[in-house]
């Protein structure tokens, strides 16, 4: 087992190994969920393991959606057929193995105790998950934008949660229409609360704005950008 030791996460016992593709499921168009057998790796909720490819070019960096205490790695990625990476990961079938490190990353939940807003994008839903695997009793706000209601992965997992979802490309009467943005501006936020941003950057920069105009302190903001989307 190979350890490697990063400058930038030096207390993370970062471990590369080979893992096997336990499951994988299509939850939508193009979500996928690929659970993979964890082989002992230890991690904090909300941090995440780089998927190896051919070379290192390839390589690419997952939340693990998973618990802390989860048998198996769950990962959710959007299939993007532009990509160099996912483009081979929804090839993978069970019983296939992959080429894993981790974990990496440093967007745990500062304080369980204290409420949680979670703004999230599309597949920036997954440390989320994993927040509240590891913490079901989390006082946790969901803000979920998504195209589609087929797209609001987890969603029955939330739902004993206060939950927003936003679509911004389809009328449902149990969702919101709109971009989180315009549904976080005519919410009321606590000044208490902790704020998790995670996804597309562009709405990572338009929540921070909005955050900061209502008052919320830089020092309850929490981000992390998976992508700039490709169209919006
Ligand atoms: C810290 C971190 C954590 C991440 N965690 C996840 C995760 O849990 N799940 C996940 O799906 N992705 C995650 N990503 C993105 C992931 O690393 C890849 O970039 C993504 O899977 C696309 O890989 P690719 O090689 O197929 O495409 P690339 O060649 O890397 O990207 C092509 C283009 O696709 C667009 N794109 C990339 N990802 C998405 C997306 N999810 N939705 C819409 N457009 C996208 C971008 O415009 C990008 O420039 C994370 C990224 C970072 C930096």
């Amino acid at each position: 087992m190979d350890i490697l030791k990063t400058a930038n996460v030096p207390d993370l016992d970062v471990q590369r190994k080979c893992a096997r593709v336990v499951r994988h499921v299509r939850l939508s168009e193009t979500g996928y969920e690929l659970v993979l057998e964890r082989n002992g790796l230890v991690f904090d909720a909300g941090r995440l393991i780089t998927l190896h490819g051919r070379d290192v070019t390839e390589d690419r960096s997952y939340t693990i959606a998973s618990g802390e205490r989860d048998e198996h790695l769950h990962i959710l990625y959007r299939y993007v057929p532009a990509g160099v990476l996912t483009p081979q990961l929804i090839r993978l079938r069970e019983g296939d193995t992959i080429e894993l490190s981790g974990p990496y990353g440093q967007f745990v939940l500062r304080d369980p105790k204290r409420p949680i807003w979670f703004i999230a994008t599309g597949t920036g839903v997954a440390p989320c998950h994993a927040y509240i695997r590891t913490h079901p009793s989390l006082d946790l706000t969901l803000v979920h934008g998504v195209r589609t209601e087929d797209d609001l992965f987890y969603r029955a997992d939330f739902a004993r949660y206060t939950y927003h979802p936003c679509l911004s490309k389809e009328r449902k009467s149990s969702c919101h229409f709109g971009h989180v943005t315009d549904h976080l501006a005519a919410c009321d936020l606590p000044a208490e609360a902790h704020y998790y941003l995670c996804g597309a950057y562009e709405m990572i920069y338009d929540v921070q704005a909005l955050l900061l105009e209502k008052g919320i302190t830089p020092d309850r903001i929490f981000v992390e950008g998976y992508y700039y989307r490709l169209e919006t």
